[in-house]
């Protein structure tokens, strides 16, 4: 961020300015009735506000003109120069042998409500929100809401939201299921299941990047042969016209299945009811069924598909 960008910021906290949408990418800003230029904040920083409190090109569209406040920090997304690409790599190696609370208070003091955990509430996820909440890390939490969850993960969001006493934001895709059948045809997800994985999880959580600066994810090593390589800390360069970069965070990436479940049972933390039932790996009803002990934890996804990932956690490409 530019020091006159800063400068500026900070001279508009607390004050009602007013937005007006000039195209799907370009904004005009004036205070109080009296149309001021944004030349000096610049168009790229602009459209961050945008992303913040537009939400979506179609709102932009639905109401062109409409107040804004300025809270404070509305610079959410992490730019290159916040961190190089040798610290990162350093705090990486560093991250394996430090405690996962550690891990996360290292993340709060640094970034804050900048960084957030995405969970689908798999056994890491829990492990990550236990260890934060214990600590008093208020890490806001997020999930992919497809609309086409087990009614058991539904009724765990809410459990979960009881026991940790945290709301969890749940990000929907564009279209209902019924909205994407007219549109797609019925049951896209057994025809174009990576069609229907981008519609559903990646645009979303795409969308909720372009705000944070980090997200936590409960990725681990020993899910599947493609995160065997998985680094505790990564950086990819997420957006390439607007130079914007997001930190993956990936604590557990060295935790065994065995201790996570060790952990969550010593602290009687809630947990979706299908793992009982053989599901290892719990994702959306159409695509989702038991898998064995011989099979490795993911094999029960996409069964019959060439697919063991839905995208969210490739979509970003190679981590620099
Ligand atoms: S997991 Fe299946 S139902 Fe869910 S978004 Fe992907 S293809 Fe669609």
């Amino acid at each position: 961020m530019s020091p006159t960008f800063k400068a500026w910021l900070k001279k508009c906290k607390g004050q009602v300015w007013h937005l007006q949408s000039k195209s799907p990418d370009s904004y005009a800003v004036w205070h109080e009735g009296s149309p001021d230029s944004a030349a000096d904040a610049g168009v790229h920083c602009i459209r961050c506000i945008s992303d913040k409190y537009l939400r979506s090109r179609r709102n932009a569209a639905r109401f062109p003109v409409f107040p804004i406040v300025f809270i404070g920090n509305v610079f959410m997304s992490l730019h290159a120069n916040e961190i190089s690409p040798e610290e990162i790599r350093k705090l990486s190696e560093e991250f394996e042998t430090r405690p996962l609370t550690d891990i996360l208070r290292w993340v709060w003091d640094r970034f804050g409500t900048r960084a957030a955990v995405g969970t689908s509430f798999q056994g890491a996820g829990l492990v990550m929100i236990h260890h934060a909440v214990k600590a008093g890390i208020p890490l806001p939490v997020f999930t992919l809401d497809t609309q086409l969850l087990f009614p058991e993960t539904y009724e765990l969001k809410r459990r979960l939201e009881n026991f940790f006493e945290l709301k969890i934001e749940g990000l929907l895709p564009d279209q209902t299921p019924e909205e994407q059948a007219a549109d797609m045809g019925p049951e896209l997800w057994n025809k174009h299941p990576d069609t229907c994985c981008t519609m559903r999880k990646v645009i979303p959580l795409q969308r909720k990047l372009e705000t944070l600066a980090v997200w936590i994810t409960g990725l681990r090593r020993q899910q599947s042969d493609t995160r065997q390589k998985t680094r505790i800390l990564e950086m990819y360069h997420f957006d390439v016209l607007r130079d914007q970069y997001i930190l993956k965070l990936n604590p557990m990436a060295p935790w065994s299945r065995d201790a996570v479940w060790a952990y969550i049972h010593e602290h009687g933390i809630p947990y979706n009811p299908l793992h009982d039932r053989g599901f290892r790996s719990i994702g959306c009803w159409p695509c989702t069924r038991p898998s064995g002990d011989g099979e490795n934890e993911r094999a029960g996804r996409w069964t019959g598909f060439d697919k063991s990932e839905c995208g969210i956690h490739t979509f970003l490409g190679e981590s620099i």
